[in-house]
């Protein structure tokens, strides 16, 4: 950094204290595969490893119109899927978004407002008029019990959404009676979480298919478990010895009796809608990235180590989220001596104007030791899936979607670092033995996968 004594010793207390090292991963790594069993043989975990009803595996062979509704990120999105056979199809969408006055306001009105985005849709689509109901694959990416693979009760709200009347209910009923109140030709036939949709979108194209992540919004991950490990699934036979697990593991060591979670992690937690809950989510996801880097950087403002110079408007970087997750993907990949980039975020985004070199470094600095710890934090997950799962010298697909996997310069190539270290007996051959890949818009797919599974069961 060569900055003053006081600015490098800021910064090399809080490389400590983000830096995570090997045995540190390595510990959290094991933590997650003991909480992972804990979820599978027992109610009411930590980590909830929810059983989605999918069972078994696709064909790819699966053909017909389904329709996708993507509730839970930043934008609603309704999908037209045209299934094609032999793992191809089509896909048509919009997207709608959910202001912060539907996210905390009345369920009904969140409700209401989802049928009449589906219904201008349908008419555009020229489907507003169709003999049967469309099948649907409803994308709800908050923690949901589920009792069939169309039924299920939201058990809390995440990612910044409160709306009142929902926790408790089922969120499918609550959306059928408000697509049945307004006449809309569309029977909700399945209930999927964005990881599990992830996954069987992968799993479409790419049998070997294990898992499935998001690494956007928020972080959570999905695999195929085998029945007889699921030592609290009560509901007797099912019709294939496997079934895909939601793990919700975002709420992964909530008791942080294993993470290193920071001042500036508290901080943001305390302030966030579910202080407590979701704790690894925050270390790790789109949402909450940006917010840390400018917790460590207006703690340094406070103790006059950054930003002090006279005449400096610090307005824009004190207000809570004005520092973007992708800001820090714009600072990380730039490389060039000047940092003329670094300087031209901090221009043009937070009206910081009088900044010298030595600013530039630290604000950079402070994003790839944020960004850093968050992909390392998810090749623990990673590898704890692929570890508990027993993957072997032939591999495994891991389906990946959000902005934050496909965006952030250097969050893939640290995830493989992280699987490497975390599993030495693969290191040699990482790349091709825990196989990551975009699964971009597998929601969309994977929720009419689901659908269409489900349309047959039903
Ligand atoms: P969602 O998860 O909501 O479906 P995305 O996968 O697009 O949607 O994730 C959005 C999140 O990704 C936001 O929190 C945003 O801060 C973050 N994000 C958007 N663009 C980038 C980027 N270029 N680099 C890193 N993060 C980004």
């Amino acid at each position: 950094i060569n900055g003053s004594p006081e600015q490098n010793a800021y910064m090399e207390d809080i490389e400590k204290q983000f830096i995570i090292d090997k045995d540190q991963l390595t510990a959290i790594k094991d933590h997650f595969i003991v909480e992972m069993e804990k979820g599978l043989n027992k109610d009411k975990q930590t980590m909830v490893m929810i059983p989605s009803y999918v069972e078994g595996r696709l064909t790819g062979q699966e053909q017909g119109h389904y329709l996708a509704l993507d509730l839970g990120g930043t934008n609603l999105r309704v999908v037209l899927v045209t299934l094609e056979g032999h793992g191809k199809f089509k896909t048509v969408s919009t997207k709608a978004r959910v202001s912060e006055e539907l996210k905390t306001g009345p369920m009904r009105d969140l409700c209401d407002y989802i049928a009449d985005c589906i219904d201008t849709f349908l008419t555009e689509q020229n489907l507003s008029n169709v003999d049967e109901d469309l099948p649907l694959g409803y994308t709800f990416s908050f923690p949901v019990l589920q009792s069939k693979i169309n039924r299920g009760i939201l058990t809390t709200w995440t990612k910044g959404f409160n709306c009142t009347g929902a926790v408790g209910k089922d969120p499918v009923l609550l959306l059928q009676d408000a697509l049945l109140r307004k006449h809309i030709p569309v029977k909700i036939t399945a209930l999927v979480n964005d990881t599990v949709g992830t996954l069987l979108s992968n799993a479409y194209q790419k049998p070997d298919t294990v898992a499935g992540l998001i690494l956007g919004t928020g972080s959570n991950g999905a695999y195929i478990e085998q029945m007889a490990k699921i030592g609290k699934w009560k509901e007797g036979p099912t019709t294939a010895s496997e079934m895909v697990i939601n793990m919700e593991f975002g709420a992964f060591d909530n008791e942080r009796v294993i993470l290193p979670v920071t001042r500036f992690d508290n901080k943001l937690d305390r302030k966030s809608i579910n202080p407590h809950f979701q704790i690894f989510e925050k270390l790790i996801s789109g949402m909450y990235l940006g917010e840390i880097v400018r917790n460590v950087i207006t703690d340094m403002m406070d103790r006059n180590l950054l930003f002090g110079q006279p005449g400096q408007n610090t307005e824009a970087i004190s207000g809570h989220y004005q520092f973007e997750t992708s800001f820090m993907s714009s600072i990380e990949s730039d490389t060039s001596a000047d940092l003329s980039t670094v300087r031209d975020i901090l221009d043009t985004n937070l009206n910081l104007t009088n900044v010298d070199d030595v600013e530039l470094r630290i604000v950079k600095r402070i994003c790839e030791l944020v960004g850093t710890r968050a992909s390392r934090l998810a090749a623990a997950a990673i590898a704890g899936i692929a570890l508990h799962t027993k993957v072997d010298r032939k591999g495994a697909d891991i389906g990946i979607d959000g902005s934050l996997y496909e965006f952030y310069p250097s969050f893939e190539d640290r995830i493989y670092q992280g699987i490497a270290e975390l599993m030495p007996d693969y290191a040699d051959d990482i790349q091709n033995i825990v196989r990551l890949g975009l699964a971009r818009d597998g929601s969309g797919v994977g929720a009419a996968l689901t659908a269409c599974v489900a349309d047959k069961m039903l």
